[in-house]
């Protein structure tokens, strides 16, 4: 990516407040903030709320005071709204319908009957991020079979996609290549609740958002070939995507909201916002000791070049 003119790189926070951000999702917020200010770039608020019984709004506007309270400030979206309004995924069901709409008209979106313990059995073969592979079972199906299990259940629809690799360069793990059929498979557009999937949601909001640079945990690395798919068949830029290495306990265990001492809740009552902008900074390359300091006093030397290419341990003691 060359240095544009001011504000030609957007970025974003596209946090899902199913609960408190935990240091995970901190550092990931962090370099998502200091990759486009980097480049004198904005950032997008978007709230990825789609199951919004599991997302309510407390938690939304918590996460705004948290980032908030980091020093790590959003020029449009989340509650201060801007000029891509609705910023709530929860509020945005007619555009991803008309989305759904143009897919169908392709002739690439069918319905899927097949039950939870259909499609996990055990002889499943999975996606490097841990999905069911979904191995076409309804695809085939005649008009009318579809009518006689529709009386049945509600179906999810689902994208078919080609025997095709999918290759990009990612901003920090480099090249990635996806076969869409054999690694990822046909995929959830929509849920049999109606719930619209994230793999559709997040490319229809980044393109009419503007995002021109997607950072984001190294779990949705293997997303990202799904989304480049659909980038295409919508006709929609695709973003550059850097995935961050994820945050591991000490122990070597994946940090998760579940993690209670490592939420910002208890964190905040221990720590500074700076003392932990530095640790998190310095876990991360981005300085040499885990100082305090504020977001803004790392801008000058971020580059992805120092971040590490594997998941990271959190140091012993680094947070107590
Ligand atoms: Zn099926």
């Amino acid at each position: 990516m060359e240095a544009g003119p001011v504000s030609a790189v957007v970025g974003r926070f596209a946090p899902s407040p199913s609960g408190r951000l935990h240091l995970g999702n901190l550092a990931c917020s962090l370099l998502a903030w200091l990759s486009a200010r980097s480049w004198g770039g904005r950032i997008v608020l978007r709230i990825e709320d789609l199951d919004a019984e599991r997302c309510p709004r407390k938690y939304a506007d918590q996460l705004e005071e948290d980032l908030g309270w980091l020093g790590l400030f959003w020029d449009e979206g989340g509650s201060k709204g801007g000029p891509h309004e609705p910023y709530y995924q929860s509020e945005c069901s007619g555009i991803y319908t008309e989305s759904c709409k143009k897919l169908e008209a392709m002739g690439l979106v069918y319905p899927c009957f097949c039950s939870r313990s259909q499609l996990h059995a055990a002889s499943a073969p999975h996606t490097s991020d841990g999905n069911v592979i979904y191995p076409g079972t309804c695809r085939g199906l005649t008009a009318e079979e579809i009518a006689e299990k529709r009386k049945k259940k509600a179906p999810a629809y689902r994208l078919m996609v080609p025997d095709e690799n999918i290759t990009f360069t990612d901003g920090c793990m480099g090249e990635h290549t996806e076969n869409l059929l054999r690694d990822c498979g046909d995929f959830y557009l929509r849920r049999a609740d109606g719930v619209f999937a994230y793999q559709l949601a997040v490319v229809v909001d980044d393109a009419r958002m503007g995002v021109t640079e997607v950072v984001r945990g190294a779990d949705l690395l293997s997303s990202t070939a799904r989304q480049l798919y659909l980038y295409r068949l919508l006709g929609l830029p695709a973003p550059e995507f850097a995935h961050c290495p994820l945050l591991l306990a000490s122990d070597g265990r994946r940090l998760s909201k579940r993690d209670g001492d490592q939420s910002l809740e208890n964190l905040r009552a221990r720590y500074t916002a700076e003392d932990i902008v530095g640790r998190l900074a310095y876990a991360y390359g981005l300085q040499e000791e885990p100082a305090p300091r504020t977001p803004e006093s790392l801008i000058k030397d971020f580059s992805w070049d120092k971040v590490p290419k594997k998941d990271i341990c959190l140091p012993e003691g680094l947070f107590e």
